[in-house]
């Protein structure tokens, strides 16, 4: 899903004056509960070298889930030696992943040629609460650069 929307932005017309992009992640994210639980296996989530967050599948590493899930338990693996409690892991893994992305489409073509036009693009990343229904504090921001 995330792709389709880089996708988007690489073709959006770079003529749009005013824009806000929301990246927006979610409690009780089975890709992060994933990432977290493989990070805290004995083997630290790491499997001849590779990766694997699933290590019960047919192909190992090369797995599409596997695949799909790197980044996020790549995350996890690295946040581990500061969240040893689960519920503080699980919440810095979603806020980084967030962030993650939000730093990736700053970096994209579309929004760098939008800062370069002096257009007033931010980015704004969020964590939407499942069970409350409502947007966490947590907030992460970044706005067109000064001239
Ligand atoms: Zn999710």
């Amino acid at each position: 899903m995330f792709s389709s929307l880089i996708n988007q932005l690489r073709t959006i017309d770079c003529r749009i004056q005013l824009l806000t992009v929301f990246v927006v992640g979610h409690t009780d994210c089975g890709g992060v509960i994933a990432g977290v639980d493989a990070a805290r296996r004995p083997d630290g989530g790491i499997i001849n070298g590779r990766v694997v967050t699933v290590p019960d599948l047919p192909a190992g590493a090369d797995a599409a889930l596997n695949r799909w899930l790197e980044p996020v338990t790549q995350t996890a693996i690295f946040l581990r030696p500061n969240t040893p409690n689960y519920d503080t892991a699980i919440s810095a893994v979603t806020q980084e992943n967030v962030r993650r992305q939000c730093e990736f489409l700053s970096n994209t073509g579309a929004i760098m040629r939008a800062w370069q036009a002096r257009q007033q693009v931010t980015l704004h990343g969020r964590i939407f609460d499942i069970a409350s229904g409502v947007f966490q504090e947590w907030t992460w921001r970044r706005d067109p650069p000064p001239p």
